[in-house]
């Protein structure tokens, strides 16, 4: 059966850009340009100057760890509930990590010098950007715990939880490859636990393409990680 493309989904709004004072939001949006991010296109490399802060519309964006042995793992997950870029916001040019597209989307992009200005005149984008850092770094400690100590299983499900919170639609494309640097882990696994999320009916799993058939299931395959994340960040950031 030939796979149907996947359409881009309505952009609606960044929720963090939404969560602004309308001064604030205002001043940003004045300085944006909306891009369109192919899939694996960088954000910002790795050790190198972050050029632009990114604020997802849909998409996903990686943020990667690239080892010395070559080995790339996924360190962080960012898409409209967030930003790219963070580092600039706390005074850091570059980061270790490389951020790219891990579903292809769009976003409103600032220049980091252009950002830097606004957060120093703004009303509440500092507050919001302090709320999102502490949202960031509970999503990376918990994902730390997760893939030391849950099954794979059980961590593909969470992800592919957070990636569908992100995409916005039940089919999203995803390849054997980026499965396994999202959850760390041998090719062979990721053809295991996606089979096993696949036999009990939870997802549809075929040529790169991923379709969400069960949600509720999905979440109760899934450990209570997803759960402790997203509550984090419904407390921290709630819907405006
Ligand atoms: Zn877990």
């Amino acid at each position: 059966m030939p796979s149907t493309p996947v359409h881009t989904p309505p952009a609606v709004e960044n929720r963090l850009l939404a969560a602004l004072p309308a001064s604030d939001r205002a001043r940003l949006l004045a300085r944006a340009e909306t891009v369109h991010l192919d899939l694996r296109r960088s954000v910002h490399e790795a050790n190198e100057t972050i050029p632009h802060v990114y604020f997802p519309l849909n998409g996903v964006v990686s943020l990667t760890s690239q080892m010395e042995g070559g080995d790339v793992v996924e360190v962080g997950l960012v898409g409209r509930e967030g930003v790219v870029g963070l580092p600039v916001f706390l005074g850091v040019d570059a980061s270790p990590f490389r951020a790219f597209a891990q579903v292809a989307g769009e976003g409103r992009r600032v220049a980091a010098a252009a950002f830097r200005e606004v957060v120093a005149r703004g009303d509440g984008l500092h507050d919001v950007l302090l709320r999102y850092t502490h949202v960031l770094l509970t999503q990376t400690a918990q994902a730390a715990a997760c893939n030391r100590l849950h099954p794979v299983e059980q961590r593909l499900a969470r992800w592919l939880l957070m990636t569908h919170d992100r995409v916005g639609e039940d089919r999203f494309p995803l390849t054997h490859e980026f499965l396994g640097v999202m959850l760390g882990v041998r090719r062979a696994s990721v053809t295991i636990a996606a089979g096993t999320l696949q036999q009990v009916g939870l997802i549809h799993y075929h040529r790169g393409q991923i379709t969400v058939l069960d949600r509720p299931g999905l979440e109760a395959a899934a450990c209570d990680c997803y759960r402790l994340i997203r509550a984090e960040y419904e407390r921290v950031l709630p819907a405006t």
